[in-house]
């Protein structure tokens, strides 16, 4: 599944496949910034020499490669998005958690607050939360008891952003560009046109946390009502969690096609955001709880008794297989939704640029054959001109020659008088 023990990444995981991307594409620009600077030199030598009368478009050039830099600036910051909805209490942390394979969020407290919090990579060696209130003043945090009393004593607004900047060293997810998105509980009266609309619309996957326990809540359907109206087919994944809980029901084959079924009609039918089959694929049984815990012995933290119910292997083995499925999908959605847009604006000023290039070899094109023409009718004007001396000077030399002989008929006349 891409991955061994301490959570390092080998060489096939999914998620290779966004970085590779943006390596190339930012290579390709690259080259396109190399191209337009060519163009702004030759530009301005031009416009310089005053060969070409009116070329003017070294500023036009210039903004060219200002986009170019902006559209670079922005692929660095690309990343994979993916937001966690859920009622309080569902397990999204725990479930975070258990994707990052360290405790990072605080579980089991509620959301005490109204936030929203994002965990993503940083390259320095501690991590530290930014708020929206105060964006350039990091607070460090080194350790889970940190950030949560951190958390409730920062002043936040409700709906506000927390950034909690985690080493990348220590996560694989986050050193491959993966953001994730912790919301509050879709049961706290949210503004969910809000969230949608501050949080939602550069999503590349949306996991839904629900309880095994019970069946969807209106509220979480309404959630994704709204955001296939504002997305087109939104890729949502649905993790029925607390399985550990339920998996010991007498029934519990029954229990779980009654969930599978209802949750299929609802992604298929209802939101019409997929077919069945596929549908299908989206649902997974879960205990994030056993998940994590797994992971964390795994690095030497021991699992306190009664976590690891039953019949653990089989969740974990799930767990594992909706990772697998998930990283599969959120690094194709990105590559497409991101760089595609990139993309056709990489393309859009290439041409433009194009348009303006051969703007000015159309303009030269049309002086030289000016020129050219120019300078045959001077030639014709000057054999003109060079005819009317030669007949000039001959009519002179003529005349000349009549008036020496005159007066040498003169002379010669007077001296024989
Ligand atoms: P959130 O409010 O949705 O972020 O939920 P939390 O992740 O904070 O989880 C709430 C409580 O449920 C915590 O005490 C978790 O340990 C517990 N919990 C989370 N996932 C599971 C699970 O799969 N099984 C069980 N039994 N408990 C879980």
């Amino acid at each position: 599944n891409g991955r061994n023990g301490n959570g390092r990444m080998s060489p096939n995981s999914p998620l290779k496949l966004f970085g590779q991307a943006k390596k190339n594409i930012n290579e390709i620009f690259k080259d396109v910034l190399a191209f337009i600077s060519d163009a702004d030199s030759f530009v301005e030598g031009i416009e310089r020499s005053g060969f070409l009368d009116d070329v003017q478009c070294s500023e036009e050039v210039k903004e060219y490669r200002e986009k170019v830099c902006g559209i670079m600036e922005v692929l660095a910051r690309d990343h994979m998005k993916v937001v966690f909805f859920g009622r309080t209490s569902n397990g999204k942390s725990t479930t975070i958690n258990a994707m990052l394979r360290e405790k990072i969020l605080p579980t089991g407290i509620g959301h005490t607050t109204h936030c929203f919090l994002q965990v993503e990579g940083s390259d320095s060696n501690d991590g530290y939360l930014l708020t929206e209130e105060e964006p350039d003043k990091p607070k460090s945090v080194q350790s889970i008891k940190q950030l949560a009393s951190a958390l409730s004593n920062v002043k936040l607004k409700e709906n506000s952003l927390i950034r909690i900047l985690w080493p990348k060293n220590k996560c694989r997810l986050l050193r491959e560009d993966v953001v994730l998105v912790d919301s509050p509980g879709i049961d706290v009266t949210p503004d969910l046109d809000l969230w949608i609309d501050k949080f939602c619309l550069d999503a590349d996957v949306f996991v839904l946390v629900s309880n095994a326990e019970s069946t969807l809540m209106q509220t979480e359907k309404n959630f994704f009502h709204k955001v296939s109206s504002r997305l087109s087919k939104p890729n949502i994944f649905i993790l029925q969690n607390r399985w550990d809980i339920s998996a010991f029901e007498d029934d519990v084959e029954m229990v779980k096609q009654q969930h599978l079924d209802r949750t299929v009609q609802f992604l298929c039918d209802e939101v019409k955001v997929m077919d069945r089959k596929d549908g299908t694929d989206r649902v997974f049984f879960v205990s994030a709880r056993e998940a994590l815990a797994s992971r964390l012995k795994e690095q030497g933290t021991p699992t306190p008794t009664g976590v690891l119910q039953e019949g653990f292997q089989e969740r974990l083995f799930t767990f594992a297989n909706f990772e697998r499925v998930f990283e599969e999908c959120i690094s194709k959605s990105a590559v497409r939704t991101k760089f595609e847009q990139h993309t056709n604006r990489g393309k859009g000023l290439i041409n433009d640029l194009k348009t303006l290039m051969e703007d000015i070899l159309q303009k030269s094109q049309t002086q030289i054959q000016e020129t050219t023409s120019s300078r045959r009718e001077m030639a014709d004007e000057l054999d003109y001109l060079e005819k009317q001396l030669l007949l000039l000077t001959n009519e002179i030399k003529e005349r000349i020659k009549s008036m020496v002989e005159d007066v040498e008929r003169k002379v010669a006349s007077t001296l024989n008088d």
